[in-house]
């Protein structure tokens, strides 16, 4: 075991991006032109990235799987994005989002990066903005805000049930500016199957057209990945079906180290599972937790009552019972573990799952009695219209039924102060890196931290590697690049060609998501962790064996294109029981059931674990890193929402 660095700056931490930023390199205007920089995923990240970047005067090359950059995940964000504009003259400021985010991770993030995001915060809110982004309003004309979970101020920013949406229009549009003023190329429909490692940098990236089956190589003097998080590593989750993890897990087996792997999210309010083979599972946002009241019946009995027969005395409404001072806006992680004591006890409501009624209810009688139909709809419509297509029930009339599922990842590449990764030459932005969230993010963090990531830091870090490193020519001649090629090509044969072909991706996709969900899933534990290892270990075995993949590879096959996703997530899968299995305390969203106390609340050890745990990729096995963390300026304490 080593240990690693950040590299972030010393001193009082509201100067520590300041005095950064002054000491980054910059390079003149008309000597950007000179430089390339790839760019993987254009989502919220991606785009930002390529906009300011592409603005800039740099040679931007940009790559996306989808038909559009607008089909990005980011589009399906739903609930806001926090800022500590402090609108709502409630108390809010920077050190308050950054202390909130700091202990809704369960300290175990980098101060020093938690603070510059809080600090960028408001900047995004301007940026978006000015780009015509339609925040909600308020009737003084200022923009609106509401609450999410985790904190007792408002200020979470939002487009009613769209906000991901409008940010990506407004950064998709950016990006098209620059692709008009021929600043930056884009390709749809292209994925990266691999990096290109020329004297241990980054130059450049395989990828496959998924149109014409097309492999190809493009360099350049750095690469960044913005390509999301890997919640599609439990098969069901809240995440677009196409989310994956083969760009980072490329990125990892060339040597950027991957931190905290066993760090998922699972959110307490989406959309249950009524089927045993059910393939997608749906959100519904955080936000309605501002109005909705969480209960399940008190008795077993009146499980399978209509809830409108269930009487007031006996529902438990539990997580005002059981946190007071945060209520239904306890954090996600407390949230989820308090919906899956309550099913666990047999009292759960809904289709029976393997046994089990996975589901409680969210009701909104009271805010519609208070506020009116209308002011409900006006808030929320779009949201309780998507639950009630899904599930055939009016959401106005019956309490929604809601249960946890898979939805974020905290994990990712592990990146310093600069957001690079081990690897020179390569960094990561948005949910694609280790973030700023520590062990469980906070309701509408996300869309501030890649936001932050791609408008207002990588450009800077990223011009600042490229002026500090004199970088050759590498063209497709170059022997790495000739072998890269050859890599990803043979990799596609493989999987064209198993031995004895039977299954079809989904088969292995499903098994694998079923072993995780059980043993590194809402709650974990050494034995059943350990029993998963063996069992994803045998199930990589038969995946070369057995998996079949139909139609050709020089063509459109969708197939293949999630044949070689699965082959990723299920070595991910080994690393992120690896982790967690190591990790033997609970911390946030990573609950060992050996380190709970009798209410089920998180045991952390800082003694032992307050650091990140940072992967390197070894061919036997992968060797630990720690990244310690030092908290200069918040004391860890016990997390408290009661
Ligand atoms: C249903 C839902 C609702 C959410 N709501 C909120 C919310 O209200 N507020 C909030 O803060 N957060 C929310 N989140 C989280 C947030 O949406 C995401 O964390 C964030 O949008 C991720 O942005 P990104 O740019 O990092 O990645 P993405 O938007 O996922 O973009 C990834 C990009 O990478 C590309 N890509 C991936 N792999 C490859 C490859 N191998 N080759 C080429 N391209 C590749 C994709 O094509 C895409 O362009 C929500 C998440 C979900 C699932």
């Amino acid at each position: 075991m080593s240990s690693i660095h950040a590299k972030d700056p010393t001193g009082p931490l509201e100067n520590r991006w300041e005095k950064h930023l002054f000491n980054l390199s910059l390079i003149a205007p008309q000597n950007r032109k000179k430089h390339k920089v790839i760019v993987i995923g254009t989502g919220l990240a991606g785009a930002s990235l390529c906009a300011t970047l592409g603005e800039a005067g740099y040679q931007v090359s940009s790559f996306c799987f989808q038909d559009s950059p607008r089909r990005a995940h980011s589009i399906a964000a739903q609930g806001g994005i926090n800022s500590t504009k402090n609108y709502q003259n409630d108390g809010d400021s920077v050190w308050r989002l950054f202390y909130d985010t700091i202990k809704g991770g369960d300290f175990r993030a980098r101060e020093s990066n938690v603070y510059r995001l809080a600090q960028l915060s408001g900047n995004i809110i301007d940026q978006a903005v000015a780009q015509g982004v339609p925040f909600a309003r308020e009737y003084s004309g200022y923009l609106a805000n509401r609450s999410f979970g985790g904190t007792q101020v408002s200020r979470t920013f939002y487009a009613r049930g769209q906000t991901g949406q409008q940010l990506l229009l407004g950064a998709y549009q950016a990006h098209s500016r620059q692709l008009e003023n021929d600043n930056v190329t884009h390709q749809s429909r292209s994925e990266m199957l691999e990096l290109i490692m020329v004297d241990d940098q980054a130059r450049g990236v395989v990828v496959r057209d998924l149109v014409s089956g097309e492999v190809s190589a493009h360099t350049a003097d750095c690469v960044v990945l913005c390509t999301g998080g890997y919640s599609n590593v439990f098969y069901l989750s809240t995440n677009a079906k196409g989310c994956n993890t083969s760009a980072t897990w490329r990125a990892y087996k060339q040597g950027a180290y991957f931190a905290n792997p066993s760090f998922t999210q699972i959110h307490p309010t989406c959309v249950p599972p009524t089927v045993e083979n059910q393939s997608k599972l749906t959100l519904m946002s955080e936000s309605l937790r501002n109005d909705g009241r969480i209960w399940a019946p008190k008795n077993s009995a009146d499980c399978t009552k209509n809830p409108a027969d269930i009487k007031e005395e006996d529902r438990d409404y539990f997580l005002e019972r059981m946190y007071p001072a945060f209520a239904n806006l306890a954090p996600r992680d407390v949230a989820s573990r308090a919906v899956k004591l309550i099913c666990d006890k047999g009292l759960g409501v809904g289709s029976k799952i393997h046994g089990k009624r996975l589901g409680v209810y969210l009701d909104f009688s009271a805010i519609i009695e208070k506020l009116g139909l209308d002011a409900v709809a006006e808030k929320y419509g779009n949201l309780f219209d998507m639950y009630s297509s899904i599930t055939g029930e009016n959401p106005y009339q019956t309490p929604m039924k809601i249960y946890p599922a898979p939805h974020y990842t905290m994990g990712g590449l592990w990146v310093d102060y600069n957001l690079m990764t081990t690897v020179e030459g390569l960094f990561a932005g948005g949910e694609a890196n280790f973030s700023d969230h520590g062990a469980n993010r906070l309701g509408a963090s996300a869309l501030m931290q890649g936001l932050a990531d791609g408008y207002f830091i990588l450009p800077k870090t990223v011009a600042n590697y490229l002026a500090q490193n004199t970088l050759t020519e590498v063209d497709d001649a170059h022997p790495q690049v000739v072998q890269s090629l050859k890599a990803v090509k043979e990799r596609i044969q493989k999987l064209m060609n198993a031995p004895q072909p039977k299954y079809s991706p989904e088969h292995f996709h499903q098994k694998l998501g079923g072993i995780l969900w059980e043993a590194c899933g809402m709650s974990r534990e050494a034995d059943r962790l350990k029993q998963a290892i063996v069992e994803i270990a045998e199930l990589e075995t038969q995946f070369w064996q057995n998996i079949k993949v139909t139609g050709i590879d020089n063509d459109l096959n969708q197939t293949l294109e999630r044949a070689g996703r699965v082959a990723d997530f299920i070595e991910l899968g080994k690393l992120m029981c690896q982790d967690a299995l190591m990790r033997e305390e609970s911390c946030g969203a990573h609950a060992r059931v050996e380190y709970l106390t009798e209410g089920g609340e998180a045991k952390r050890d800082d003694n032992e674990f307050s650091f990140v745990g940072a992967w390197e990729f070894m061919s036997e096995q992968p060797k630990l890193h720690k990244e310690q963390l030092n908290y200069e300026f918040i004391e860890p304490t016990v997390r408290n929402y009661k």
